[in-house]
């Protein structure tokens, strides 16, 4: 069972990506196996699903074309990794938009933006990556604490989950609304990790970007493995 279950796994990791980080954090320097942390934290978008509509990008556009006065796009910045109020401060910093024009109203920019995404729901194209229900699930069986560490908003975040159907598996998550950098993403998700798990959780993150792995790090959750393909 526990072969099938890793064979399954190793599926998963080889239609979501190319290049699958997955880091475990626990009171002994052992790596355990995979399926027995308390706790795990996923990433959305590479991890879980693919998104192959435009719909965030155009949230994207249409929110630096309000905030610059100018049509703006995403040409020259790094999305992979990042998170939505990053990609929208590192967009601004490419068009040398000073910050004070901007901040003063990232508030209702991230609520326009969410906002957005939700009225058009009828052209997502959300693909759940294969057997990656299967791995939730059994997860769930064993008791673990299963939750999001995302660069999304969490208006959009639970959008694309909710859509594909993944939402129901989550006890709780941590988006980008709050947050700017990708580790202070994962400095929330921990906590709450260790809030609903027990302080001694031990705590594995799945991700599919080096941002992910650095994350992780800076809130002491080793590198446990690096699936390539
Ligand atoms: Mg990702």
């Amino acid at each position: 069972m526990e072969r099938r279950l890793g064979l399954v796994l190793r599926a998963v990791l080889r239609i979501a990506s190319s290049l699958l980080y997955i880091m475990g954090m626990s009171s002994s320097t052992d790596a355990l196996p995979w399926d027995l942390y308390d706790a795990y934290l996923f990433d959305i978008d590479g991890t879980l699903l693919h998104c192959t509509d435009a719909v965030h990008f155009f949230a994207f556009c249409e929110a630096l074309t309000a905030l610059a006065g100018r049509p703006m796009n995403l040409e020259g910045v790094i999305a992979h990794g990042n998170t939505d109020v990053g990609i929208l401060r590192d967009a601004l910093l490419l068009a040398k938009i000073p910050d004070d024009s901007w901040r003063p109203r990232l508030r209702e920019t991230q609520a326009f933006m969410c906002r957005f995404v939700e009225e058009r729901i009828g052209d997502f194209r959300t693909t759940v990556l294969p057997a990656v229900e299967t791995v939730l699930l059994h997860l769930r069986a064993r008791g673990a604490v299963l939750g999001v560490a995302t660069g999304n908003l969490e208006g959009i975040g639970r959008l694309k989950l909710s859509h594909c159907g993944l939402l129901k598996h989550f006890v709780f998550g941590e988006f980008s609304d709050a947050y700017e950098f990708r580790r202070d993403v994962f400095g929330g998700a921990v906590k709450k990790a260790r809030r609903l798990a027990g302080p001694e959780a031990r705590i594995c993150v799945l991700g599919d970007t080096p941002e992910d792995v650095r994350s992780a790090k800076a809130h002491g959750i080793a590198k446990l493995n690096i699936w390539r393909w």
